[in-house]
């Protein structure tokens, strides 16, 4: 599944093909992927130019003039590829944007749990309302230890569960959570309540290495535009606990350790890791 690093690499990748760019025309597909799919029969989705594309969590903001922005999530297994308008479909293309230099944008998704959404964007706001009530973005200089501090008062959830909670931090998935928390060397089913300024100030530096370490791997690895899809495991070589349990901590060589949280796989280390 990709999660935020592979979502920031796919984003920026796509921006350099997308920015500046008019859309001709929308083909879809499909009418249904995790929603309906509607995007094409927007009356003014023709001919509207796209002035930036970000990310906001694991979402793909692609905003219009005429105050619109494709909202696309990648779900499971959606990918994008730009190439050009004759370049003939592959199976699972389910929506091709045309654009006026001859090129499109296409999206696949075999399992279609993504989301390839259209939204107005309000007066006032930058993002579309259903982004509204997410917490930070955990590059952002808005999470810091102190912030996570407070959130974490009075939680006596597990600080892995809080860590993944969008209202939280945006983004951190469940390999990034695992990973985050060996660093830090805080156990994952330690009550939030319970962690110290000088444990919450780990975190937030772990969870922001460990997003950052990974982007970087993307942003070196995938050079072929096309192969952009998050499912291969580029950046299993910088796991240290995601999916090693029984082999040993690269720090103290006990063994690592599996267990289920929230219905999720967790790994960690039972001695470098406390509550
Ligand atoms: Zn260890």
């Amino acid at each position: 599944m990709p999660e935020l690093p592979e979502v920031e690499t796919v984003t920026n990748a796509l921006r350099p093909h997308l920015v500046g760019r008019c859309i001709t025309t929308v083909e879809t597909h499909t009418a249904q992927l995790r929603t309906p799919v509607v995007v094409h029969q927007h009356p003014e989705i023709c001919g509207a130019t796209i002035t930036a594309v970000r990310r906001r969590a694991k979402y793909i903001l692609v905003e219009l003039d005429r105050r619109l922005v494709i909202l696309v999530h990648l779900g499971m297994t959606g990918s994008c590829r730009i190439v050009t308008a004759a370049a003939p479909s592959v199976d699972h293309e389910h929506i091709i944007v045309y654009l006026d230099d001859g090129m499109t944008w296409r999206y696949r998704d075999p399992r279609r749990f993504g989301m390839f959404e259209l939204h107005p964007i309000g007066k006032e706001e930058v993002i579309p309302e259903c982004l509204a009530a997410f917490g930070p973005e955990p590059l952002a200089a808005e999470f810091t230890a102190e912030y996570l501090r407070d959130v974490c008062r009075q939680r006596q959830k597990p600080i892995k569960n809080l860590v993944m909670d969008n209202a939280c931090v945006v983004g951190v998935g469940n390999i990034y959570a695992s990973e985050a928390l060996y660093r830090a060397r805080i156990h994952p089913g330690t009550p939030a309540a319970r962690l110290s300024a000088a444990r919450c100030d780990r975190l937030v530096t772990a969870v922001r290495q460990v997003l950052q370490d990974a982007i970087d791997a993307g942003g070196t690895t995938i050079s072929d535009f096309q192969t952009v899809d998050g499912s291969e495991g580029k950046f299993s070589r910088h796991l240290d606990v995601y999916g090693r349990a029984g082999e040993p901590c690269h720090a103290c060589s006990r063994d690592l350790r599996r267990v289920v949280m929230a219905g999720r796989s967790t790994f960690y280390c039972p001695a470098c890791q406390r509550y």
